[in-house]
């Protein structure tokens, strides 16, 4: 079968078997990791009005149970379906493992257009699809962990949240249940922009080795590299912000209604204001309209960020990809052999399962926070502040200088929550890309960063699997 042909979870599982001829494990247990081990299809009825209903299609797929909870988030989209939960479960289980964290890779997916609904009828499906959940053990602070994902949000996590607290009462651990939560209800600051932010850090870091830089015929930096994103939603609009402060220009946005130009550069701020005045990206002064949305993504650029759904690159339009990055915000938005087709371009792939890791990674904060009830910082900030004032006090004595009230406070000041879950995500993304990168350079035969990464989660879960003695 042509690699065009495959489906998304079937190009996930031709990724997985590339990166596992670079490992030594047998192969039952390569298996036993690549499928999916438990697929929930349900359906049920949400009732319209007097004698009209609609049925809700939802999924929730538990990809790989070596590591408990599972975790990954809730697809609202009329795309939905089986394929693609088992893909984007599947893809969790190695960005979590990538990015080392404790967990199993989950999905979940209701079929529905969520414009299509107004908020109660949306809060309605939520609230059914979490009891549907619970019924059958698929939600739990140790045993399924969903998150929001494309078409859901705070609200919605924080309507699952109540209605698995509903469900039980006194579970002193219930608020773990889910992540991406509102602040007031056990969220965490940072988690609404982790998985941008976390795109930032990871393409800066690598824009920082100058040889690879070199090969690309790139310089290293962000500062007055051209983007073009495609995707303005919760994703998108934070990685285009964080590159805009560091001094990217942000040359085309790419949204579903068309994509814009200016190769001066796009003010994201003014654009998402914009677009809450107009209702559309189009028509935004200074820059250039195009129909074709999907068309932006061959303009000329150094970093193209594919921040919208998936298979957006493939055969047909990969040879006239311009970017010499892609970086992959969204989950799967290139094609098995459009990798093929970009690689012997000389283009080089920052993989999904890395790069969009860090909404996972601040999931995980959250839910270390949910179970120790307490808010990172919360014991130390104050310490730390007093101790750093003291120490600055008798250096200030000792040398007869004294610093403006900025430069004491950039000194003396205690790390809060904020400050904490920042440093904590961009510690993941460096470690995290120089061990992918360090497997790319030992590993002779691999190619590039994907099956790097591959390579060594299949490694990391092999691992858990020998420890639990399912395999010597
Ligand atoms: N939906 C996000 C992802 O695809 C986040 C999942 C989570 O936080 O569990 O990585």
């Amino acid at each position: 079968m042509s690699n065009q042909k495959l489906s998304f979870f079937e190009t996930v599982l031709a990724f997985f078997d590339k990166a596992a001829s670079f490992t030594n494990h047998p192969k039952g247990l390569l298996d036993q990791i690549k499928y999916c081990n438990s697929v929930y299809k349900f359906n049920f009825p949400l009732k319209l009005r007097n004698d009209e209903y609609d049925i809700i299609h939802a999924y929730r797929v538990e990809h790989s149970h070596h590591a408990l909870p599972v975790k990954g988030g809730i697809r609202y989209s009329e795309m939905v379906n089986e394929d693609e939960v088992k893909a984007l479960a599947a893809l969790m289980t190695y960005k979590c493992a990538v990015v080392d964290l404790p967990f199993g890779g989950a999905k979940g997916g209701v079929r529905i257009e969520p414009r299509d609904y107004n908020d109660g009828q949306l809060e309605r499906i939520t609230r059914r699809y979490t009891s549907e959940l619970i019924r059958k053990n698929f939600i739990g602070p140790g045993i399924d962990v969903p998150a929001p994902d494309y078409g859901t949000g705070p609200r919605e996590m924080a309507w699952m949240a109540d209605t698995y607290h509903t469900f039980n009462p006194g579970q002193i651990d219930a608020n773990a249940c889910v992540t991406g939560k509102p602040i007031e209800q056990g969220g965490i600051h940072g988690r609404t922009e982790a998985t941008g932010n976390g795109v930032f850090y990871g393409v800066r870091h690598a824009l920082s080795y100058a040889d690879d830089m070199k090969a690309l015929g790139l310089t290293t930096g962000i500062e007055g590299k051209k983007i073009v994103i495609q995707g303005l939603g919760n994703v998108g609009y934070h990685a285009s912000n964080f590159f805009q402060k560091a001094g990217a220009l942000i040359v085309a946005v790419a949204e579903y209604d068309g994509a814009i130009y200016n190769p001066q550069g796009i003010n994201i701020d003014a654009l998402q204001k914009h677009r809450q005045e107009t209702g559309s990206t189009l028509n935004f002064p200074g820059a250039k309209n195009f129909n074709n949305s999907l068309e932006a993504l061959e303009y000329e650029c150094d970093i193209l960020v594919p921040a919208a759904l998936e298979r957006q690159i493939n055969d047909e339009n990969a040879p006239r990809i311009k970017a010499k990055i892609v970086a992959e915000a969204a989950n799967g938005p290139t094609g098995a052999t459009a990798v093929e087709i970009l690689k012997k371009r000389g283009i080089m792939i920052l993989p999904d399962m890395y790069l969009n890791a860090g909404g996972v990674t601040v999931s995980y904060f959250e839910w270390l926070k949910n179970l120790s009830h307490v808010r990172f910082g919360r014991m130390s900030k104050r310490f730390e502040e007093a101790s750093n004032s003291a120490l600055l006090d008798s250096v200030e004595k000792m040398t007869g200088k004294s610093l403006s009230p900025e430069e004491k406070n950039l000194i003396t000041h205690g790390a809060d929550e904020i400050d904490l879950v920042n440093s904590g995500l961009e510690e993941t993304m460096i470690n995290s890309y120089d061990l992918i990168r360090n497997r790319l350079k030992e590993t002779s035969g691999i190619d590039d960063l994907r099956t790097a990464a591959f390579a060594l989660a299949i490694d990391k879960i092999a691992i858990c699997y020998m420890q639990l003695g399912i395999f010597p």
